[in-house]
C-alpha cells in the first residue's frame, strides 16, 4: 500500500499567508472536517497547534473529541450530542434548537443567500427566543457564502447580508440578556478575497492545505500543496511490441516497453482512469490501461513513483475540485511528516 507525505514547511507557509491575511494567527480556525480534507485528522491538528492555532473546525463529535486537547476552541458543524461536551455546536434550523439540551454550548448558522442551511435572517428573533427559553448558551453567530470562489458580485451582497445579521443580532443579545457573540463569515476564498478581515475569525480550510478553487484574476497567493502521494513498485516487466496490459486490455503496447506496477489503486481513493485517455504522473510518466483497486501500471522503472502531487491538476482531468481528489484519500493510507 502506497503512502502519504506531508509537507511541513508547506504546511507552515500556507497557515503563515493565512494568518497573515486574517490578522493573526488567532483570527484563523482550521477546518479539519472529513479526515482534515483526506490529510490525517491527527497529523494536521498536531501540526497546526504547533504552528499556534487554536481553533478547529470539525464536521462531528467523534473528530472532536479525537482532536480535543489540542485547540481551545472546536467548532462542531453538524452533530447533536447526547452528552456534555464544551464543544460548540452548529444550530443549523430553528427545529434544531429543540433538540439540545440545557447548557450546551451553540453557534447559529444563518443563510446569508447559500440556502443550503442555517436559519433565515427573519427568523433571527425567534431563535434567540427559543435559545433562551431552552437554556442554551449562545457563542457565535456566522454564515457561509455560496459563490465566494465565483467571478461576481455575490460574495458582496452576501457580506452585506452577514453585516445587518451582526448588528441585529447585537441588540437581541443586549434584549436577551447574552455576552457578544462571536461572529465568523469567511472561508478560504472569501478571507483571500477580502482586503481585510471584518470577524472575529476566518474558518480556513483548503487554502491550509495548500489549495484556492477560485479564478485566477483573484491573483496568486503562494499557497503550496501540502500533500502528496507516493506509492511502491510492486513488480516490473518488459511488455512485447502488440502485447496488451491490464483489465480488459485495453492498452496496447506500441513498442517494447519496461512497465512497472505500483501500489496504489482507486481502493485507496485514486480515482479509477480507464485506460482511454493519456494520464501523466508528476514527473512526466504515463499511466498504461485501467488503474485496479490496488495497483496501477505506468511506464517507469523506479522503485517509487509520486501519483498525486498538484491535486487540482488531477481535479481537472476528472472534471472535479481538488477537495475531492484529497477527501477521497483512504484513512488507512500511512501518513509521513516530511
Ligand atoms: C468546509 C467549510 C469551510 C471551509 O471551506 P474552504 O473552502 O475549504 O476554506 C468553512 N465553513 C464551513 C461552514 C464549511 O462547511
Amino acid at each position: 500500500m502506497g503512502w502519504i507525505k506531508l509537507d511541513k514547511n508547506a504546511f507552515f507557509n500556507n497557515l503563515r499567508l493565512i494568518s497573515n491575511k486574517a490578522g493573526s494567527k488567532e483570527k484563523v480556525a482550521i477546518v479539519l472536517k472529513d479526515n482534515a480534507y483526506g490529510h490525517g485528522l491527527l497529523e494536521i491538528a498536531n501540526l497546526a497547534k504547533e504552528f499556534g492555532i487554536k481553533r478547529a473546525v470539525v464536521r462531528n463529535i467523534d473528530e472532536a473529541k479525537r482532536i480535543k486537547n489540542l485547540f481551545d476552541y472546536i467548532l462542531i458543524l453538524s452533530d447533536i450530542p447526547q452528552k456534555k461536551y464544551k464543544f460548540h455546536f452548529t444550530i443549523n434550523s430553528l427545529e434544531e434548537i429543540q433538540k439540545f439540551k440545557s447548557g450546551f454550548n451553540v453557534e447559529l448558522k444563518v443563510d446569508t443567500g447559500m440556502h443550503r442551511n442555517g436559519i433565515l435572517p427573519n427568523e433571527l428573533r425567534d431563535a434567540f427566543k427559543l435559545i433562551k427559553k431552552r437554556g442554551l448558551n449562545l457563542k457565535g453567530i456566522f454564515t457561509h457564502f455560496r459563490s465566494a470562489d465565483d467571478l461576481s458580485s455575490e460574495l458582496f451582497w452576501q457580506k452585506e447580508n452577514f453585516k445587518k445579521i451582526k448588528k441585529e443580532s447585537l441588540k437581541l443579545c443586549k434584549e436577551f440578556g447574552f455576552k457578544r457573540p462571536l461572529f465568523h463569515s469567511c472561508n478560504s476564498a472569501a478571507l483571500f478575497r477580502s482586503s481585510y478581515l471584518e470577524d472575529d475569525f476566518a474558518r480556513v480550510g483548503i487554502a491550509a492545505y495548500g489549495y484556492l478553487e477560485m479564478d485566477e484574476v483573484f491573483g496568486e497567493f503562494a499557497l503550496k500543496p501540502v500533500l502528496s502521494l507516493w506509492a511502491k513498485r510492486i513488480s516490473k516487466k518488459k511488455i512485447k511490441k502488440g502485447e496488451r496490459l491490464g483489465y480488459g486490455g485495453v492498452f496496447e503496447a506500441k513498442e517494447d516497453l519496461i512497465v512497472s506496477t505500483y501500489d496504489i489503486g482507486y481502493g485507496d481513493g485514486f480515482f479509477r482512469l480507464d485506460g482511454k485517455r493519456e494520464f501523466i504522473l508528476p514527473g512526466g510518466y504515463k499511466v498504461v490501461g485501467r488503474v485496479s483497486m490496488d495497483s496501477m501500471s505506468v511506464i517507469c522503472d523506479k522503485d517509487e513513483i509520486c501519483v498525486i502531487g498538484d491535486a487540482k491538476k488531477k481535479a481537472r482531468f476528472f472534471n472535479t475540485i481538488s477537495y475531492e481528489v484529497l477527501v477521497k484519500l483512504s484513512p488507512f493510507l500511512r501518513r509521513e511528516i516530511v
